[in-house]
């Protein structure tokens, strides 16, 4: 007797789930994008006992209709244009099947070679397709992995970069010493991998952004080094970012990089978002200068059709971070690692344990092509262009700089000054989220409010950036009407 599924009984209920998510996908559409739900909504709907016998596939189908999904924010919707996109496209949900069908633990390369020869072979190939220096592949003496996240992969590379500048500090931790690069614009992620480490919030050097822009000023940057040095103090790693969370801003990271190399300091590049876009050569420029870093990241699971997570990250030495991470207990020595003619990428992550997600990645990249990837990547670049064009004509909006890629910047005119032109798009975005039609963010920028228009879901066409703009333009012409301010044509 087991408690698992008979598999002929497990094949008639997953062509049922594989149907509920074939119905969802396709009324995604006409569903709102989030969900109007109260805090309790779902608890105060959910059986609050576990079941004490079997119960049918059918029951859980029916809560998950009734309840989950009126309370999901709906991120494979097409118009969502929020945060960044999550894609989770359905080439990648059944390469995550197979693996879970496989159910392998590739914590060594010994529990399943597959999972790390497939994702070692996959790390090389999009390294050659992203332009990506050839030190960072195995062949070239650097490797790959696939992280949970991009703030995992910030984590890991600091602990390597600590080691690299002290070898000490494995067994004595750290100084205080030590300092850590970024800028206001610098993913949160890398103050929380500050933290995490041990080096305490003080280890963070804020460098100033360039004059008129939100991008790290080398300069600055440079000087900050050279202080921070004749001080006494040890700078470890700098993290220039490829694209901001906020405005999508792109770091110098050649110059910083050659900044960084005069004192022996890691250069981790952050283009969790962006990085992607390199697979197609016209925006392969976004990464000049990365072939001088120590390691890159970029999320497969943001615009690369992969369904969270899949956070890539190559290291230039394929060496630094089992240096920094492993540790063998006798119950994982075995004669494969002991041979030292395979990766173990346990030493590679913070946790022992690790999904096959190399899969999903292929599964992806087999289903869709490299060109279908470059083809999702530069229709969702050109529908930013349009919307940039249409917020440039209109004299009631504003574009906050210039888009990278497919992020729009932008906020509402209303002709009574920057104070009333933030609360106006405020209350736009509000209205937009509160229709259910769409779904915006925003951040703040220099002090203003900024509606941020992030293109990339899996489905999102021109219909729905043009659907979009209407309703901007529609919510816009109410706050103003509601103001008593100005209306324009
Ligand atoms: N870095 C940048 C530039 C990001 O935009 C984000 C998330 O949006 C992250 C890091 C964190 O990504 P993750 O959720 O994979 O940790």
């Amino acid at each position: 007797m087991t408690a698992d599924l008979d598999p002929e009984e497990f094949r008639r209920l997953g062509h049922a789930v594989v149907d509920w998510i074939a119905d969802h996908r396709a009324g995604l559409e006409a569903r709102p994008v989030q969900p109007g739900v109260e805090p309790g909504w779902v608890r105060a709907r959910m059986p609050a006992a576990l079941p004490e016998d079997p119960a049918p596939l059918e029951d859980l189908l029916d809560t998950v209709d009734r309840v989950v999904v009126p309370a999901s924010t709906l991120w494979q919707h097409p118009r969502f244009f929020g945060y960044f996109p999550a894609n989770a496209s359905l080439h990648s949900l059944l390469g995550d099947m197979l693996s879970g069908a496989l159910g392998a633990q590739g914590m060594l390369w010994s529990t399943s070679p597959a999972a790390t020869e497939v994702e070692q072979v996959m790390l090389d190939a999009f390294a050659g397709a992203l332009g990506l220096d050839p030190a960072f592949t195995f062949a070239g003496g650097g490797g790959g992995c696939i992280q949970d996240s991009a703030s995992s992969a910030a984590l890991v590379v600091l602990l390597a970069a600590l080691n690299r500048a002290d070898p000490r500090w494995r067994e004595s931790g750290v100084s205080g010493t030590e300092r850590v690069y970024v800028t206001s614009e610098t993913h949160s992620s890398l103050a929380k991998a500050v933290r995490v480490a041990g080096l305490g919030a003080h280890a963070l050097r804020v460098v100033d952004t360039a004059p008129g822009t939100l991008a790290m000023d080398p300069g600055a940057f440079a000087a900050a080094l050279r202080a921070d040095v004749a001080a006494g103090l040890r700078p470890v790693l700098v993290c220039p970012t490829v694209g901001t969370t906020g405005t999508g801003a792109i770091d110098p990271v050649r110059a910083v990089a050659e900044a960084a190399r005069e004192h022996g300091v890691w250069v981790h590049v952050d283009a969790a978002w962006a990085g992607v876009a390199a697979l197609c050569p016209e925006f392969r420029h976004l990464l000049d200068g990365v072939e001088l870093a120590d390691s890159f990241a970029t999320n497969a699971h943001k615009w690369l059709l992969t369904a969270f997570d899949a956070g890539l990250l190559w290291v230039r030495d394929g060496t630094a971070l089992p240096k920094a991470l492993s540790i063998t207990p006798e119950y994982l020595r075995n004669a494969a690692s002991e041979s030292g003619a395979v990766v173990d990428y346990r030493d590679w992550q913070v946790p022992l344990g690790r999904r096959f997600r190399a899969l999903k990645l292929w599964a992806v990249v087999h289903g869709a092509g490299l060109s279908g990837l470059r083809a999702h990547i530069r229709e969702h670049v050109a529908l930013a262009a349009k919307l940039a064009d249409q917020v440039r004509a209109d004299p009631g909006f504003e574009l906050v700089g210039e888009p990278t890629l497919a992020l729009v910047c932008l906020r509402v005119v209303t002709g009574d000054g920057p104070e009333a032109d933030d609360a106006a798009s405020r209350a736009v975005l509000d209205r937009v989220n509160a229709s259910g039609e769409a779904f915006l963010t925003h951040t703040v920028a220099g002090g203003r409010y900024v509606i941020r228009v992030a293109i990339g879901s899996v489905t999102t066409g021109a219909e729905h950036v043009d659907q979009l703009w209407d309703r901007l333009r529609a919510e816009a012409a109410a706050v103003r009407s509601a103001a008593g301010t100005r209306q324009y044509p």
